[in-house]
């Protein structure tokens, strides 16, 4: 069994029941939601109340920052009580996309994982062209930190193993220019997350068609391929991780 640890069930092209059953039909036991601002959050927890294979994040996307209010981040520290919230997340920087509104990513990047450390809940990162500045505010945090959609090379493959950082492998592994691909067998086995982004960055063989939870398997056979390793071996490390992580429940599969 695998575990799609980021996915985006409402911008999908299908239902997220649709996307969650296809899912299970390959393989992926779980589907962990990804919220990206407070209505988003609040979508996700009825979602994770509905679908028994679903658990989701809350929190804003740094794409989010220059529109947040305080009551914003009231809303996400009220819907993490609910049950089926695992994290907090996405959070983080994205200079690619947003440099001018650097100074207000890093204010509510710093008040969610103050939110995080508050909450003991762990934290689901978002990190564009932005890695230092992303690591010099994550010295603040003091509960479990994932990188999802790592892209990074040698150097912070090396970061992250020390800090004990979770590393979360989307599609995007599989494509010719990663970096991240020829360092593969640098990151800590226990430490290693599969998942999608979707509807995102759809790994090959489906790259270019809007991504669904179950294309995580590609991800799945292209790392295992890459170390060596049977699939299995993959899918049983990355489950493992997944469900110490986010403390998915044993009868969970
Ligand atoms: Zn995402």
């Amino acid at each position: 069994m695998l575990v799609d640890s980021h996915a985006h069930l409402l911008m999908l092209d299908v239902s997220p029941e649709e996307a969650v059953e296809e899912a299970r039909g390959a393989g992926v036991g779980v589907v962990v939601n990804i919220g990206t601002d407070a209505e988003d959050s609040r979508k996700g927890v009825a979602l994770a109340a509905a679908l028994p294979h679903v658990c989701t994040t809350v929190g804003i996307h740094p794409h989010n920052a220059h529109a947040y209010t305080a009551s914003d981040l009231e809303t996400v520290a009220e819907l993490s009580e609910s049950p089926g919230v695992v994290a907090i997340g996405e959070v983080g920087l994205d200079y690619y996309r947003g440099r001018e509104t650097g100074e207000a990513q890093r204010a509510l990047f710093e008040d969610e994982i103050s939110l995080a450390n508050d909450l003991r809940m762990p934290l689901v990162i978002h990190c564009r062209e932005a890695f230092e500045d992303v690591m010099s505010l994550l010295s603040g945090a003091r509960v479990p930190v994932v990188l999802h959609c790592f892209e990074g090379g040698r150097r912070e493959v090396e970061e992250a193993k020390e800090r004990g950082y979770y590393i979360g492998l989307t599609g995007n592994v599989t494509y010719k220019n990663s970096r991240t691909a020829g360092v593969l067998g640098l990151i800590d086995a226990e430490r290693l997350l599969l998942e999608t982004d979707s509807p995102y960055l759809s790994p090959r063989p489906v790259r270019g068609r809007r991504n669904r939870p179950a294309n995580v398997v590609h991800t799945a056979r292209f790392v295992a391929e890459r170390l060596g390793v049977p699939e299995e071996e993959i899918a049983r490390t990355t489950t493992a991780n997944a469900r110490r992580l986010f403390g998915l429940p044993p009868e969970v599969e």
